[in-house]
């Protein structure tokens, strides 16, 4: 501790030695073992899962990086199925361990269906590891887990999922569906903090990273550390010490999702996503939704065409100019050119939220020239919202 600027305080006489101002984020106390492991109980919960918990000191990338650096190697057959810009980084993530890959890509306007995943194995029934993002907040789309569930376990193959845009927002269920890496994040529907992330892992998986000579081991990526020094152990004795904000932040957001009830949250994302889509396609001018079947569309986030000849980024920034607060954003990378992102997740999954961003929008494109009805989208909303 800085003793010179202790004693310059002490030679204050009107300044006490132990005045200290205070901060809420400020002065914690550690958090204990014990207390982590409850908040890990709690989200297994969440997750309805009886596999082991481990609640990552990282944002969502670091259990979906150590995840894969765990269980795939040199040996691993892998089909990565490419929805939107996450399941690029896995493929590129699964390449690295050395794996062989068999990328499945889809158009990012609609899902992958079970039956091309079955095909997939049909050409390689080598293939033993499976990736895939269950809803994708990048590109709106969001895919049936379940049925693939079911055909990843009819080959025997490991099931890697990325549900860090579907918790809270629909049904998450690891055990139902047999995924043996489940990786979540509390800073989309949660409305949770971003820096930490929990990752469930099934017993098959623990057994395919202690069996690969190339998993990370005492490494900040490894999740066999967090097996054999945390869980083996009882949970009695941390790694290292945890971001407690964080961890707190979760632990309250795991509370409000409970005392709301998941049920509730889920409602709110899907009817925010419903009117959304519904006000999108009475509101016209030109915009409509970017992914095509309602039964491919994320409850976590609605993604909008933009109308030919008008730059998605652009108008997103006409509209932000009527209200910088509303979760509106252009797609990533090339997507700006032809995406619109409604990000309606979290405390933003709401009626007025929605119809706040298709009148922004509507106004924005009315300086283009359009005709956008924004009467017709606002009761399509409210309409939708009723369902
Ligand atoms: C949001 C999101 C993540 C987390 O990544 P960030 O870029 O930090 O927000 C991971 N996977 C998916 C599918 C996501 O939508």
């Amino acid at each position: 501790m800085p003793s010179a600027s202790r004693r310059r305080e002490t030679s204050r006489p009107e300044r006490e030695e132990s005045t200290v101002v205070t901060h809420p984020f400020l002065d914690l106390a550690p958090l204990s073992a014990a207390r982590f492991a409850s908040i890990e109980d709690r989200v297994a919960r969440l997750l309805g899962t009886e596999q082991d918990v481990v609640i990552m000191q990282g944002e969502a990338l670091l259990p979906l990086e150590g995840a894969i650096r765990a269980a795939a190697g040199p040996g691993t057959t892998a089909l990565n199925v490419i929805t939107g810009p996450y399941g690029q980084t896995f493929g590129n993530w699964l390449r690295d361990c050395g794996a062989t890959v068999y990328d499945l890509s889809v158009p990012y306007h609609t899902a992958v269906t079970a039956d091309q995943v079955r095909a997939v194995f049909a050409k390689h029934p080598e293939i033993d590891f499976v990736s895939l993002v269950h809803a994708e907040a990048a590109t709106g789309n969001t895919n049936p887990v379940a049925e693939i569930g079911e055909v990843v376990r009819e080959q025997g193959a490991l099931f890697y999922l990325d549900a860090v845009a579907a918790i809270g927002a629909e049904p998450v269920l690891p055990d139902a569906w047999g995924v043996d890496l489940c990786v979540i994040g509390a800073q989309k529907a949660m409305g949770g903090p971003a820096g930490v992330s929990a990752v469930s892992v099934s017993e098959r998986a623990w057994a395919r990273m202690a069996a690969n000579p190339h998993a990370p081991r005492r490494s900040y990526l490894s999740l066999l550390d967090w097996k054999e020094r945390w869980i083996d152990g009882g949970r009695t004795a941390l790694l290292h010490a945890p971001a407690q904000l964080e961890m707190l932040a979760l632990e309250a957001c795991v509370e409000r999702i409970e005392a709301d009830g998941l049920e509730t949250v889920m409602a709110r994302h899907r009817k925010a996503a419903a009117a959304a889509r519904a006000g999108v396609r009475a509101l016209g001018g030109g915009l409509e939704p970017y992914v095509r079947e309602d039964a491919a569309a994320a409850p976590v986030a609605t993604t909008l065409r933009a109308p030919e000849g008008i730059a998605a980024s652009d108008l997103v920034a006409r509209a932000l100019e009527t209200d910088a607060g509303l979760p509106l954003a252009a797609g990533g990378g090339a997507l700006a050119k032809e995406m619109i992102r409604v990000n309606h997740y979290g405390q933003d999954a709401t009626r007025e939220v929605v119809e706040a961003s298709l009148t922004a929008l509507g106004t924005a494109l009315a300086e283009y020239g359009a005709t956008p009805d924004v009467e017709s989208a606002r009761r399509a909303v409210a309409e939708a919202w009723q369902k």
